[in-house]
């Protein structure tokens, strides 16, 4: 079985790594000149084991209350005439009751864990160098009601075997002596290990070339078009100049943009592009950056070391494919950063960046067939694409060869939402 994957992201890369130690021969295609460069490139860099979906109870008022603030933690463009984001909104706002956030919460529980286990797996396997650090993640609270749901998870972590402590500002400086300047500004902070950081682009970079290396076969630079949709079936791609490359099967791992590219084969599929922003800062020789992770709650900014740099992440902006940054939203978060460690880098020298999420209504990511035959997905990871990755292309690589998957797929067959459109496209 010859099988195209579309994108290299840690979705694509991954996807294209297990097919091909099940005995598929592979190929993928990247529109950029290496893997790793889009969504994947300066992410957060939390491999979170214990997250929970962004569509939740508290999130609709949030968001009413941030409304056209554009500094907001996240920030819906009210006026914007996009057909796509309401229907998916409504999808959305429809998954933040307390029940269907609890259900969500556990499915996605369960593949971060199988995949956090599987990442690990193979950095030790492959000798991958993605700088991952296990010291744990301080959350910074700052209200009341974080106070209190941190109780909760403090409890359930316990429970689930991690270690979790509740600190006051005085634990914090103790835990973490980066935030000694900080810590007042909270009313506490919960310390878990449950789970770790890694430069997400490095780890791609190292399963793409291990995966080269055992025979999948990379086109860099090569865009991929349309479809081509013969009788029902997917029978391969056709790039941008026009050459066709034929296949067996193919997978549309191409993050935000399988959107487009599954409209080609007369498919709507659930996922609209979550913008967040990152910038990362040397330490350069300075002494107050963290060791551990750091997460501001209320202003939703994820702080992680790698190695010798400093990176904050987050906020989520829903405002189409278009990249372009607000420069506001962009300094809030290196703002943020200075504010919690201002010794912690050389902050003249730091690197801005922005990346689309590909988001799906429930948060839980699509992997499985499509109603048209050797078509299958495996995005709509969101927020936690490189926790999630790896996971995923094992799971998709047993669902597509037959063999026994270690997971229920059942939870993230992406017909759950009952609109997919299969139509004929031209071969
Ligand atoms: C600010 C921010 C912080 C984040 N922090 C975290 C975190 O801490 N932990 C976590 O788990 N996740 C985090 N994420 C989410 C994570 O980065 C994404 O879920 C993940 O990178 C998605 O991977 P992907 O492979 O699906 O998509 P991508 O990495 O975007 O890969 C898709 C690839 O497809 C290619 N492509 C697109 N169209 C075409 C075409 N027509 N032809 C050929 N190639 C094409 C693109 O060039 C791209 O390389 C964060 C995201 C952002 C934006």
């Amino acid at each position: 079985m010859h099988v195209i994957v579309l994108g290299a992201g840690i979705v694509g890369v991954s996807a294209a790594w297990y097919l091909r130690a099940a005995g598929a021969e592979v190929t993928v295609i990247e529109a950029r000149e290496g893997p790793g460069l889009e969504t994947s490139f300066a992410n957060g860099g939390h491999i979170s084991v214990a997250s929970g979906p962004w569509a939740a109870p508290d999130v609709p008022g949030k968001m009413l209350k941030w409304l056209g603030r554009e500094d907001a933690p996240l920030l819906l463009r009210p006026f914007r005439w996009d057909p796509a984001l309401w229907s998916w909104g409504a999808r959305f706002l429809a998954n933040c009751t307390a029940r269907d956030y609890a259900a969500n919460a556990e499915v996605i529980g369960r593949l971060c864990r199988y995949s956090g286990a599987e990442t690990a797996a193979l950095r030790e396997a492959l000798g991958i160098e993605d700088q991952n650090s296990t010291l744990g993640t301080i959350t910074l609270l700052t209200t009341p009601a974080e106070m209190a749901s941190a109780e909760g998870k403090e409890k359930r972590l316990r429970e689930a075997g991690f270690e979790a402590t509740l600190l006051d500002a005085a634990g914090i400086a103790t835990a973490e002596p980066a935030l000694a300047e900080a810590a007042p500004r909270y009313a506490g902070a919960l310390f878990a290990k449950d789970g770790e950081t890694a430069d997400a682009h490095l780890f791609t970079r190292g399963l793409a070339e291990a995966s080269e290396a055992r025979g999948v076969r990379f086109r860099y630079g090569a865009r991929v078009e349309r479809l081509v949709v013969t009788a029902g079936a997917a029978t391969g791609v056709v790039l941008e100049g026009g050459e066709t490359l034929p296949a067996d099967a193919v997978v549309l791992a191409a993050g935000s943009w399988s959107v487009q590219l599954a409209r080609t084969a007369g498919l709507r599929i659930p996922v609209y592009p979550g913008k967040g922003y990152s910038s990362t800062v040397p330490i350069a020789g300075r002494n107050g950056a963290p060791r551990m992770a750091v997460v501001d709650e209320h202003a939703k900014i994820y702080v992680a070391r790698f190695g010798d740099r400093l990176r904050a992440a987050g906020t989520l902006e829903l405002a189409g494919w278009d990249k372009t940054p607000s420069q506001r939203r962009a300094d809030a978060t290196l703002s943020a950063l200075k504010r919690l460690f201002p010794e912690g880098g050389d902050y003249a020298r730091a690197t801005q960046w922005t990346g689309l999420r590909p988001m799906s209504p429930d948060g839980r990511p699509l992997i499985g067939r499509t109603p048209v035959r050797n078509l299958w997905l495996d995005t709509g990871h969101g927020p936690l694409g490189w926790t999630m990755g790896a996971g995923s292309g094992k799971l998709l690589a047993a669902l597509m060869t037959g063999a026994t998957a270690e997971l229920d797929p059942a939870p993230y067959r992406p017909g759950r939402f009952g609109w997919l459109v299969p139509r004929e496209s031209a071969g």
